[in-house]
C-alpha cells in the first residue's frame, strides 16, 4: 500500500519562468527601485504576498533585484505603486497599480 501525496498546484517551473520573464520584459529587465536600477539578479516581487492571497498576476508583481527584494521582505524598503504604467505590446496591455 502506498500513500499518494497531495498534489500542490503552483505556478512554478516553466510556467513561472515564463511569467517572470513577462514581468521582467515589462520592467525593462531592471530593478524597479529608482535608487537601484540593477540589471542583474532580478526577481519577481509580489506586492501582495502569495500567502496573503496575492496573485501571480502582472498587476501584483514587479521586478526587484535580489538585494532590494530582501530589503522589501524585511520591510527596510517600502514599496508603493504610485503610477499606472500601461504598455501595449503586440495587442496585450499590462497594467500596474490597477487595484480594481
Ligand atoms: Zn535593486
Amino acid at each position: 500500500m502506498s500513500f499518494s501525496k497531495p498534489h500542490r498546484h503552483r505556478e512554478e517551473g516553466e510556467e513561472y519562468k515564463k511569467f517572470a520573464r513577462r514581468i521582467f520584459e515589462r520592467d525593462g529587465y531592471r530593478c524597479r527601485n529608482p535608487f537601484c536600477g540593477a540589471t542583474t539578479n532580478l526577481t519577481v516581487h509580489h506586492l501582495k504576498k502569495r500567502s496573503q492571497l496575492g496573485d501571480d498576476l502582472p498587476g501584483n508583481c514587479l521586478t526587484l533585484c535580489a538585494r532590494c527584494h530582501d530589503d522589501a521582505e524585511a520591510h527596510r524598503l517600502e514599496i508603493e505603486v504610485v503610477d499606472v504604467v500601461i504598455k501595449v505590446n503586440g495587442g496585450s496591455d499590462v497594467r500596474v497599480g490597477d487595484s480594481r
